[in-house]
């Protein structure tokens, strides 16, 4: 037969998995709720139509639509990467010292610590944030910031960089994240140089990423630490529990109980719109949609999220059926 006999007999049907985010593109699409973040002037610049669905699963296949190739900077979805380095860097107990588990059920940017301990709530807020990135290693600021961004590569499968205006723009806007590090260095919680400390938080929040990067490094976090494109050791599988439980109760915020109410995997949100969520020895699923709703959240990555979990049986503790027609908990085989 020739080639083009066959073509003509083939049906080409998409994947289901294509079929599912493509229908849930075209749906919120036109949904125009939310505002894009502008506490940090050069954020107030981006585009707002932009919006991207990526899934990668942990055997390496793709699954993309709409802007997926747009770069944008990571913002606090860094602090999920940055706290498995300082755990490998200095282990759980030391690092727990420095920094909580505790959601805050506030705002991201709240100036809040533990009365009792000093400690920040959890790495995934901003102070927490910034105290955990103080703990990482290196003989100096450069060193420090290559050891960042050479994590990120083991992550994604390729070099990273800072966007320099958007590190500035923050850098000398950012004063209620100097006064939470001042207040840290207060309580001993930061014995570092604080504006050192503060430049690579900002650094790692500038660092560039788009739709299709935020879902291979969540497929790394649910493939037990290894990159499913490279098959690079991204982090060591040991802290894989201790961020994705960070992940699910302190991710979203103040909308983290809703969030694993609802949706039911581990997440992690940031300013620029990014949700990254991971379906533990699964796939990691992306979003990207600038508007953002009142908790900083990005209103169409939310709805997307929700509804894919619930098509797709996503929530931990869905009960499914499991063998001879039984019931347990769990993924669902997607
Ligand atoms: N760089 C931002 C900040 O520190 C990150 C906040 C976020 O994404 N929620 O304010």
């Amino acid at each position: 037969m020739s080639d083009q006999a066959n073509q003509g007999d083939l049906e080409i049907r998409p994947s289901p998995l294509l079929t599912v985010i493509n229908d849930l593109h075209s749906k919120y699409k036109s949904l125009k709720e939310g505002i894009v973040a502008n506490y940090i002037p050069e954020l107030a610049k981006v585009n707002p139509d932009l919006f991207s669905i990526s899934i990668v699963t942990v055997d390496g296949q793709v699954y993309q639509v709409g802007d997926y190739q747009q770069l944008f900077t990571i913002q606090s979805i860094s602090k999920v990467f940055a706290y498995g380095l300082a755990l490998e860097d200095h282990g759980r107990d030391y690092v727990l010292t420095r920094v909580g588990v505790e959601p805050t059920g506030e705002a991201f940017n709240s100036i809040i610590l533990d009365e009792q301990s000093k400690r920040p709530y959890n790495p995934m807020v901003n102070a927490g944030a910034i105290a955990t990135t103080s703990l990482i290693k290196g003989a100096g600021a450069t060193e420090r910031l290559n050891r960042v961004l050479e994590m990120f590569r083991r992550y994604i499968g390729h070099d990273v960089f800072v966007d320099i205006s958007v590190f500035t723009s923050e850098r000398s806007t950012g004063h209620r994240n100097r006064a939470m590090a001042h207040l840290m260095l207060n309580f001993g919680m930061i014995d570092r140089n604080i504006e050192e400390a503060l430049d690579l938080y900002f650094q790692q929040c500038a660092v560039m990423v788009n739709c299709h990067d935020l879902a291979v490094m969540a497929a790394t976090l649910a493939n037990r630490g290894v990159n499913p494109v490279t098959g690079e050791q991204a982090v060591n599988s040991r802290y894989i529990k201790d961020i994705l439980s960070v992940m699910y109760t302190c991710g979203m915020y103040n909308f983290a109980g809703e969030w694993a109410y609802k949706v039911g995997i581990p997440a992690k949100s940031g300013v620029c719109g990014g949700i990254m969520a991971v379906v533990p020895n699964q796939m990691g699923i992306a979003v990207f949609s600038p508007p953002l709703d009142i908790r900083g959240n990005s209103v169409r990555g939310v709805k997307v999220c929700e509804e894919l979990s619930q098509q797709l049986g996503l929530h931990l503790f869905e009960c499914v059926k499991v063998e001879n027609g039984k019931w347990g908990v769990g993924n669902c085989e997607c």
